[in-house]
């Protein structure tokens, strides 16, 4: 009968200081009430007495447990039972382990929180000095977590002791202080090992891209780079339109629970513009230098071209800036940069784009304009003629041959004047930044390929578990219903 078992087991309890009377006090109190209530007192392993189920009213606050006949009596969270006043003699109870989460706010300093818990400020400068050696706690940010594990310590327990000190500013990295056995606090980090990631997230844009990607999850960083990326392609006001499609993947670094710990750099970038489809991929060569390249290796045009023609030898004869006007024969501000080239020399678009005006167009002759993007414009001036097909609303791509070099407006020589305006300002050509991509060839081509294979290859594989984490979704659900 289990009635007895406890009896005699708590008989064997040997006498060990005051909580034998404690225990013996606490043991009858529960029998009594669960003889007075019917209430089954549970022996739940052999040495293991578990009393519980007491009536609250008898016995409000507490549950024993004695994990042997040997130990003291403890409740459900490992305290040391202390009697009330008025039960037995009060007693000094054990060190209470509190474990605190403090989330810092604002105005709060390291060493404020510390001094404000009871710990003194000896100690809490202690714990600041031996924490600098891993993490300065003047960078707590708010909202950020300190763990803090202290006891009262003290006649009164006004005074705090604390043990240790755990902050973990980016998830999977924590910076813990430790009192060691000689009482003395040291330092060090845990890291947890990260796992590498690359995630997926496409999307059908209505109307504005970057709500599109928000929208659909990707982090605002991402998108960012992302809008950068094809920020000389494409023009985000105009050629986007609803139904255009994206597709990012970018890399990321996972704590083990599966939590992001941070995003990297985007792998592959992809818009679908109508007919149009822009797909890059992001290649890093040997000495570091990344870019971002069609399936081919052709590069992505990401600025714009400073000296957008054929005869790359051209001389500049005239600079931006104020200068003496060889025609005018006044100082005048001149707006662009001139290239003395021979006539019928090819001029490129600087960057990709539409060409707003093509047509004479005063004191610079044949003069083409051409939008890039809501940033930047460039125009082309003096020309001999045109390039076939070219006028307004026509769309180029860098490198396109727009016109030739020529002599017309108020010029002296063949030349092509040209202008960088920038947000409706003319700036100076040189300036801006240089056009960097490079196509890639020979060895790193064969290096990009792998890259893409493997982009390639990694998509289909997520698209697979996705997959199969569907079909197993769906076989779960029918084995519910079988
Ligand atoms: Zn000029």
């Amino acid at each position: 009968m289990e009635f007895d078992k406890v009896k005699t087991q708590s008989q064997r309890i040997r006498r060990q200081r005051t909580w034998l009377f404690i225990y013996a006090f606490a043991v009858t109190c529960a029998l009594i009430v669960s003889v007075r209530n019917n209430n089954d007192v549970e022996a739940s392993m052999p040495g293991n007495i578990k009393i519980s189920e007491m009536a609250p009213e008898e016995f409000p606050e507490y549950t024993l447990i004695a994990a042997d006949e040997n130990t003291d009596v403890y409740d459900d969270e490992n305290v040391a039972f202390a009697p009330e006043d008025g039960m037995l003699a009060p007693e000094t109870a054990e060190t209470t382990i509190n474990e605190d989460v403090v989330v810092v706010a604002k105005g709060d300093s390291f060493i404020g929180i510390l001094t404000n818990m009871g710990l003194s400020y000896a100690d809490a400068t202690d714990i600041y000095t031996a924490y600098r050696k891993v993490f300065d706690a003047r960078n707590i940010k708010v909202g950020q977590e300190l763990h803090i594990t202290s006891a009262a310590i003290g006649e009164d327990e006004k005074e705090v002791s604390v043990s240790s000190v755990m902050v973990e500013p980016v998830k999977g990295t924590r910076y813990i202080v430790e009192k060691n056995a000689e009482g003395i606090y040291e330092s060090r980090t845990e890291q947890d090992q990260l796992i590498d990631d690359v995630k997926t997230i496409d999307g059908v844009i209505e109307g504005n891209l970057s709500v599109a990607m928000g929208d659909a999850g990707v982090p605002l960083n991402v998108i960012g780079n992302f809008i950068d990326i094809f920020s000389f392609s494409v023009d985000f006001r105009r050629d986007i339109h609803t139904g255009d499609k994206f597709e990012v993947r970018y890399e990321r670094k996972l704590a083990p629970d599966g939590s992001v710990v941070k995003t990297g750099d985007i792998v592959f970038a992809a818009l679908q513009l109508g007919k149009d489809k822009y797909e890059l991929y992001r290649f890093e060569d040997k000495s570091g230098n990344a870019d971002y390249y069609d399936e081919k290796g052709l590069a992505l045009k990401k600025n714009l071209d400073r000296k957008p023609m054929e005869f790359k030898q051209a001389r500049i004869s005239s600079r931006f800036g104020r200068r003496f006007h060889p025609i005018l024969k006044r100082y005048r501000g001149h707006d662009g940069v001139d290239y003395a080239a021979p006539s019928g020399t090819k001029i490129y678009a600087s960057g990709d784009g539409v060409v707003t005006m093509a047509k004479w167009y005063g004191g610079y002759g044949k003069y083409i304009k051409i939008r890039h993007n809501a940033e930047y414009s460039t125009g082309y001036a003096h020309m001999r003629s045109f390039a076939k097909g070219i006028r307004p609303g026509v769309r180029v791509k860098q490198g396109q041959v727009i016109g030739y070099v020529g002599n017309t407006g108020l010029s002296t020589g063949p030349h092509l004047h040209f202008e960088v305006v920038r947000n409706g300002k003319k700036v100076d050509p040189l300036k801006v930044k240089a056009a960097t991509g490079k196509n890639l060839s020979g060895a790193k081509l064969a290096e990009f390929k792998k890259v893409v294979a493997k982009v390639k290859a990694s998509a289909d594989q997520e698209k697979e578990i996705a997959s199969a984490e569907d079909a197993d979704q769906i076989g779960q659900m029918i084995e519910k219903f079988e």
